[in-house]
């Protein structure tokens, strides 16, 4: 085996596939599953197309035309960043749904299909209060008053995010004002279907205690079935398993170290400010793993044997002060961590990262 080694427990994964349909179901809701977590990997994609799952989410082109070309089109895939102009024509070409809150990327995506004589569906992007993407509410019902002149698209719905980026949770009154808002826009686009699409997994809380919020369509998961957890909250979901992924790594030194007193101190390698303020003035058991920062991301990592603490991370290593451990750290030993989103991702990423997928 080589190292180091992202496990993925396809089983686990699985059964939250599972476990979040028959809950959705009971709410009302479709789910939508993100797949930009794990750069959207057939052996996880087909899993979720077994279990199910038939309406894809990405923010990464590329990763939504490999699950077209994957699945074929029994499958609905959205774009849920913001398209570019550059990306237009293959959006077009792979059936992809983009999340827009641009008037001149509807216009173009509009021109864009009547010269092909077809169709192109769209979702409204609305700010939520996030103050990320979307369209301001007042602003998108006076965009919608022009719809009539753009044939060519059909408007599935509209969206709101919340979480990512201000740490905004969200609340009933959000999702009462997004009823609201597709309300009104159902009398200007005189059309009884919109869909109300919500993310990312901030939003189960709602559903967590009754009486549950209405009018609520889908909601677009990522961390939920993917780690059985809420970050925005700091809280594992109970009902879903978080035993989901795990990264192997492989010990190179291990020494007493410290720093040398008199050393003159400037900045890491990324340009991060050092904080000398916690180092020991005795050596202490330092252990490395051959594993760094283009591999996984240090804050979302956490050593299994919990007397372990990561002390730094170099873009080659990942620096472990292994002094309060009762094992005896040695060269060629391995050392298992559980990883979080951002680690997750940054092995998918990186080719230097084995997979392994563990079956069922
Ligand atoms: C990432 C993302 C999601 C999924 O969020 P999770 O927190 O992973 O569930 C949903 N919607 C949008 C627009 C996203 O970018």
């Amino acid at each position: 085996m080589q190292y180091p080694l992202l496990e993925i427990n396809l089983g686990n994964i699985g059964k939250n596939a599972v476990t979040l349909g028959e809950k959705c179901a009971q709410w009302g809701l479709s789910w939508v599953a993100v797949t930009k977590g794990f750069c959207a990997v057939p052996p996880i994609v087909k899993l979720l197309f077994q279990k199910g799952i038939r309406q894809f989410a990405d923010s990464n082109l590329l990763n939504l035309i490999g699950i077209r070309q994957l699945l074929g089109e029994e499958v609905e895939l959205f774009l849920i960043r913001l398209p570019m102009f550059s990306e237009l024509e293959l959006l077009f070409q792979y059936r992809v749904i983009p999340f827009v809150s641009a008037v001149e990327s509807l216009e173009k995506l509009n021109s864009l299909a009547r010269e092909k004589n077809s169709n192109q569906r769209v979702v409204l992007a609305v700010d939520g209060g996030d103050a990320r993407e979307g369209f301001m509410p007042e602003e998108l019902l006076q965009t919608a008053i022009a719809f009539s002149n753009w044939g060519s698209l059909i408007i599935d719905g509209i969206s709101t995010t919340v979480a990512c980026l201000n740490g905004v949770l969200p609340d009933r009154d959000l999702v009462e004002r997004m009823v609201q808002l597709r309300h009104e826009l159902q009398l200007i686009l005189k059309q009884d279907q919109l869909k109300l699409s919500v993310g990312g997994t901030t939003f189960l809380a709602l559903w967590e205690r009754e009486p549950y919020p209405e009018g609520v369509d889908e909601v677009r998961l990522g961390e939920a079935f993917l780690f059985g957890h809420d970050i925005s909250r700091k809280k594992s979901i109970p009902w879903l398993e978080q035993e989901t992924f795990s990264l192997w790594s492989e010990v190179v030194e291990v020494r007493p170290k410290k720093v040398k007193p008199s050393a003159i101190r400037g900045f890491d390698a990324f340009g991060r400010q050092v904080d000398a303020t916690k180092e020991s003035d005795q050596p202490r058991k330092q252990a490395l793993v051959a594993v760094g920062l283009q591999d996984i991301d240090d804050s979302q990592l956490w050593p299994e044997d919990e007397r372990i603490r990561i002390t730094g991370a170099t873009s080659n290593y990942l620096v472990l002060d292994v002094e309060e451990s009762v094992s005896s750290y040695q060269v060629g030993q391995l050392i298992k961590f559980n990883v979080g989103y951002g680690s997750v991702l940054r092995a998918f990423l990186s080719p230097y990262v084995r997979k392994k997928y563990l079956d069922l």
